[in-house]
């Protein structure tokens, strides 16, 4: 007889029996409103309807044709979806199955395009879990210890992270280009960095939006280098931060964009989104996987962006998001750990601090295991593990956050 592995035992208590919009029903018969949505994927909600039906009408067409050797037609679509959303000039696109897999595509079309070995990399930056994406992450030991040797070339630049260095924004700005104009002077030769590899929202790292003069900085640095700007959208895309690009906070648009979790509401697809010319110096053969942009999870992205476009649903996240942090900021001058509330639309995290103002992760996995009892699914993050992270789902309902608020502050 096979049991779970315990690294998936000790993960949740919750065991889901169906689940819908913004709630999953437990086989325990109880309602759990869905602040997690399967860690920022069911963009859509669990099971829109409209994706349900895409996915079921593709699985009697075809399920995989493999897309080196056939192409199929939903793959051709949702490209002609996402040249509608990509920033101007990123008309080309690669698909994969994880993003995980696609920051290994834009790390090696980077390196490839500029014959350079070294990437640049920021504190508290979460990429994934293969090796080489656990090489790119800094976002806490847990990702990449145990495992040695990870993948050569990576060199880390601080983030500018004000609430913790007690600065204000501007002077975390200052000081972190600074710091990366050292970096590429000390330990990689401008001239030997293929890339800057940043989220416009560290996930994993503590929900910490990097500031537009920070992103504006590389890009300057970037193009005056000729290093490749490759912006993991993984998390923060797809409408999450109430924008569609987390990125569009800011006036800058990235050489190479990643793409996967909200983008198919839940089935397995990404992307990576560069020039035509920057592609081109990829090869065939170079890229990709047996399973790279599923049929299925091709179709299902279609009308993930049909449902996001036509429910409104940027929007949505703008707004609910606002009544989110201002619901948080009211319980914030309840209680005294919660040291900082931040974040973009729909994608917010409340960070945790003891007394002394240093990270506090008891209160912050107390807090989260909480909210699980009184019917309300939340995640913690952050480099100490100190931040609770909210993301519900783009078409989460004024009632469901006023609920959610409920529930979270019975939990405080
Ligand atoms: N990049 C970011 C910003 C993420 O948040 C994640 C996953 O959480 C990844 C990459 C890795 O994606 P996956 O878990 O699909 O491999």
């Amino acid at each position: 007889m096979a049991s779970l592995s315990p690294l998936l035992k000790q993960a949740t208590p919750v065991v889901v029996d169906y689940a819908s919009g913004s709630w999953i029903h437990g086989t325990d018969g109880r309602d759990y409103l869905d602040f997690t949505t399967g860690i920022g994927v069911t963009s859509t909600g669990h099971c829109h309807p409209r994706v349900v039906e895409a996915a079921r009408e593709q699985t009697g067409k075809v399920i995989h044709a493999q897309y080196t050797t056939v192409m199929h037609k939903p793959l051709l679509e949702l490209t002609d979806k996402l040249g509608e959303v990509l920033p101007a000039g990123l008309d080309s696109v690669f698909y994969a199955n994880s993003g995980s897999e696609a920051v290994e595509a834009a790390i090696r079309l980077a390196r490839m395009a500029t014959g350079r070995p070294n990437i640049v990399v920021f504190q508290g930056g979460f990429h994934g879990r293969t090796v080489a994406a656990a090489s790119l992450t800094t976002a806490g030991t847990k990702f990449s210890a145990g495992f040695a040797p990870l993948m050569a070339g990576v060199h880390m630049a601080p983030f500018p992270y004000a609430f913790r260095y007690g600065w204000d924004e501007k002077t975390a700005v200052d000081f972190a280009l600074r710091e990366l104009d050292y970096l590429l002077v000390s330990r990689t030769a401008p001239n030997d960095t293929a890339a800057f590899l940043i989220e416009p929202v560290l996930g994993d790292g503590g929900y910490l939006p990097a500031p537009p003069a920070f992103l504006e900085g590389l890009r300057e640095r970037a193009d005056r280098h000729g290093i490749v700007l490759i912006l993991d959208e993984v998390q923060a895309g797809c409408g999450r931060t109430g924008k569609f690009w987390g990125h569009e906070y800011s006036s800058i648009s990235p050489d190479i964009l990643i793409t996967a979790k909200g983008i198919a509401s839940g089935f397995p697809i990404s992307a990576i989104a560069a020039s035509a010319a920057l592609m081109a110096k990829g090869w065939p053969g170079s890229q990709g996987g047996t399973y790279g942009g599923n049929a299925v999870a091709a179709a299902a992205g279609c009308a993930t962006l049909d449902v996001i476009r036509d429910e409104g649903l940027v929007e949505n996240a703008r707004v609910r998001g606002e009544q989110l942090r201002d619901g948080l900021r009211l319980l914030q001058d309840k209680y005294a750990a919660f040291a900082d509330v931040r974040g973009l639309g729909l994608m917010q995290g409340i960070e945790f601090a003891d007394a002394a103002g240093e990270p506090d992760p008891e209160t912050a996995s107390a807090v989260q295991q909480a909210t699980t009892p009184r019917g309300l699914l939340t995640l913690t993050c952050g480099p100490a593990g100190n931040v609770v992270r909210l993301i519900p789902a783009l078409i989460v309902t004024e009632a469901e956050i006023d609920l959610g608020l409920e529930c979270f502050g019975h939990a405080l």
